[in-house]
């Protein structure tokens, strides 16, 4: 099964042309790794911050699963979702740690990420996702709700499409919007406008 991880829609988000290099170029692996380990820190770091025992009751939660490995061939999607919520009105909800401050608002990797992992739930599970959670450690674990409307479900869709675009196509992304992104890139004495 062809499938991509959210470490690579994190990437892609960041800058659309790191799967590119990745994937279609061979630059040294040692500069590979540090990217990834710059991007995937915060994944690692997180885990300690699962609350294994508390049930968020005024969200409506009745249960809750931790650290869950899912996948689906639809959505071309795997990864571990770190809280599966199953809410009392039957519907079911994603919870991500993110080792950040919150910032009067939802980053957009967080908020696609979020709405991934809802669809991988709903795929594997079969009841319906209406929102999920983001949990900012560093903000006092301050929780923030996130819609999933069924527009936001089909942005996300299109972002997998168009990161196979790139993987099995070979098609060169535009750069990233923020030029600040490219003083520190690794990829930078390679990347032509
Ligand atoms: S140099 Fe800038 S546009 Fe190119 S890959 Fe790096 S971050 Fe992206």
């Amino acid at each position: 099964m062809l499938s991509i991880t959210p470490s690579e829609i994190v990437e892609y988000l960041f800058c659309p042309r790191f799967i590119y290099f990745m994937n279609c170029i061979a630059v040294p692996q040692s500069e590979q790794r540090r990217l990834k380990v710059l991007i995937g820190r915060e994944i690692h770091k997180k885990k300690e911050y699962i609350n294994k025992d508390y049930l968020r009751k005024k969200i409506g939660c009745i249960d809750k699963e931790l650290s869950v490995y899912l996948s689906s061939e639809k959505v071309k999607l795997r990864g571990i979702v770190d809280e599966v919520l199953h809410l009392k009105d039957g519907t079911l909800a994603p919870l991500d740690y993110k080792f950040t401050v919150y910032k009067d608002f939802v980053y957009r990797t967080h908020r696609i990420q979020n709405i991934l992992y809802g669809l991988l739930i709903e795929e594997n599970y079969g009841k319906p996702v209406n929102k999920g959670f983001v949990v900012y450690v560093r903000s006092k674990n301050y929780l923030k709700e996130v819609e999933h409307r069924e527009k936001d479900k089909y942005r996300a869709l299109n972002i997998i499409e168009d990161i196979f675009n790139v993987i099995i196509n070979g098609f060169f992304p535009k750069k990233t919007k923020f030029p600040a992104r490219c003083i520190d890139c690794c990829y930078k004495n390679i990347c032509v406008k």
